[in-house]
């Protein structure tokens, strides 16, 4: 998602005038688009822009100019703009304030204003049409924006807003346009893409309705979330051509009380007969998943019930995450968190566990 948002804006930007530099040496101007979903990317983030010492004009962009706001500028006071990621459309004309207070002045302006613009709801669709795709085969493209489902560890609903869709004759047209720019592989995005829905197309059909595309030769899709997932769902999968036929379905936890806690609305029984489901429709599909580790009182047995899903289920590949408390989600409020060492020795035993049978899976 932030991938696709750097290149939304990179297109406005472009529109507005201004050139892409190709290292950041050469560039007047640094903005970074931020991830707040662990606390190492944000940590990462601070250190980057304190890096600089004040020899560019620096804007902080995304989830966390959302997170910190105005506090952004205490935090680094090389910081020059902060725009959350439901404001980005409006980068061009920030930059340009920022440019016009600087003809009045004679040395190194731009830093002595400061610009935040954090309370934007929705975005204009014009931002998806600028026609800026890095890949020159490939785009990304965003079906709905936010979520609504508050698992519990999760900021990205604080971050992004509730779950907004994308009108479907929007979305056709913006493929349309990537497909006669000579694009042929699309990627649709969404934090939880099976619960699209603008009536009457909902996420099954938005998919046929792509698939009929002429000039698209493959397309997939991420995130779907368990809850949402269907027998129609996966027929989707096996009958559209030119679907790539690979589910990634995070399970987060084997043991239900973890999963209750964490607040995804489905028990490790609902998620086996999905992914058998799945297996014996879409034959020979890919499966991958996420999971993350040392969730807040997970106990050993918890840990080791998620050991024995990850045998069972044997996913093609899993993103493994140790657990990072973020501030305002509801886990965090949970005291008992569990030491680091805790962490790091539960992420490495299910890393193993997984890469033995990633690479059994790829041998075959
Ligand atoms: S589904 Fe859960 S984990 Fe995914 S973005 Fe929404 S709140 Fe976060």
């Amino acid at each position: 998602m932030n991938v696709r948002d750097s290149e939304v804006i990179c297109g406005l930007l472009q529109k507005a005038g201004y050139r892409i530099s190709a290292t950041d040496q050469d560039a007047e101007i640094v903005i970074f688009n931020t991830c707040s979903v662990r606390k190492h990317a944000e940590d990462r983030v601070w250190s980057l822009i304190g890096s600089y010492k004040g020899s560019k004009v620096i804007g902080l962009v995304g989830c966390m100019a959302q997170n910190y706001k105005e506090q952004a500028f205490q935090r680094d006071s090389n910081i020059s703009f902060v725009v959350g990621p439901q404001d980005i459309h409006k980068l061009p004309v920030i930059i340009k304030s920022l440019q016009g207070d600087s003809s009045c002045k004679d040395s190194s302006p731009l830093l002595e204003r400061k610009i935040w613009e954090t309370e934007g709801v929705l975005r204009p669709e014009e931002i998806y049409h600028t026609d800026f795709y890095q890949d020159k085969n490939h785009a990304f493209v965003v079906i709905s924006e936010g979520c609504s489902n508050f698992c519990s560890y999760c900021v990205v609903p604080y971050v992004r807003g509730p779950l907004r869709h994308r009108k479907y004759k929007d979305i056709l047209t913006e493929i349309r346009e990537a497909l006669a720019l000579g694009i042929t592989k699309v990627t649709l995005l969404g934090q939880n893409v099976n619960a699209y829905d603008d009536r009457p197309v909902n996420f099954i059909k938005l998919l046929a309705q792509i698939n009929a595309l002429s000039g698209l030769k493959e397309f997939d899709f991420f995130t779907s979330h368990p809850k949402d997932a269907s027998l129609d769902f996966f027929k989707a999968i096996r009958d559209l051509e030119k679907l790539v036929k690979r589910l990634h379905l995070p399970l987060q936890s084997g043991s239900d009380r973890i999963l209750k806690l964490m607040n995804r609305g489905y028990v490790v029984k609902d998620y086996l007969a999905l992914i058998d489901s799945y297996r014996k429709i879409v034959k020979g599909g890919l499966l991958t998943t996420d999971i993350i580790v040392g969730f807040p009182t997970e106990t050993d047995r918890e840990f080791k019930e998620t050991c024995v899903l990850v045998k069972q289920a044997r996913f093609n590949a899993a993103y493994i995450f140790k657990y990072s408390s973020r501030p305002g989600t509801e886990a965090a409020k949970i005291f008992d968190q569990l030491k680091q060492s805790q962490l790091e020795k539960r992420h490495k035993k299910i890393l193993d566990l997984q890469r033995s049978i990633s690479k059994e899976l790829r041998k075959r």
